[in-house]
């Protein structure tokens, strides 16, 4: 069974610095709430789960990877494969108005050289879907 979701994490630290524990605390979250999703479905073993990751999350996929099969062990999604998708960065300018891609969080306007972005996408960590056993 396929179950769809969308849960999302925004990250509040804006910087784009890794902290150590940072990738661990996003796969308990993704665990937990990967288990929660499963367990109201009736579901007794999660095999796959699908994470969307912005580029601008500060989330490196290989630590990410290795942390959710660590946080994984000892709970029903324990040995589920985790899926990755990239989301790119998107801002829009406080001048020009124009929504446009981005690589960092210190772009300016690629249309108008405007300083004050807003992030609209990028940030954010969304667990898409989950697919399980019963
Ligand atoms: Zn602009």
């Amino acid at each position: 069974m396929l179950y769809r979701l969308r849960k999302d994490f925004l990250l509040p630290n804006k910087s784009a610095i890794v902290k150590s524990m940072h990738e661990m605390s996003l796969a308990m979250s993704i665990v937990e709430i990967a288990s929660n999703a499963a367990r109201s479905q009736g579901g007794k073993i999660i095999n796959h789960v699908e994470v969307e990751v912005g580029s601008l999350a500060g989330v490196m996929e290989e630590a990410l990877s290795f942390c959710f099969a660590a946080a994984a062990q000892d709970s029903i999604a324990a040995g589920a494969t985790l899926k990755i998708i990239p989301v790119a960065a998107k801002a829009r300018c406080a001048d020009c108005g124009e929504i446009q891609p981005i690589d960092s969080f210190f772009d300016n306007c690629p249309r108008c050289q405007g300083h004050q972005l807003e992030i609209i996408q990028g940030r954010e960590l969304h667990v898409l879907s989950i697919i399980v056993d019963e």
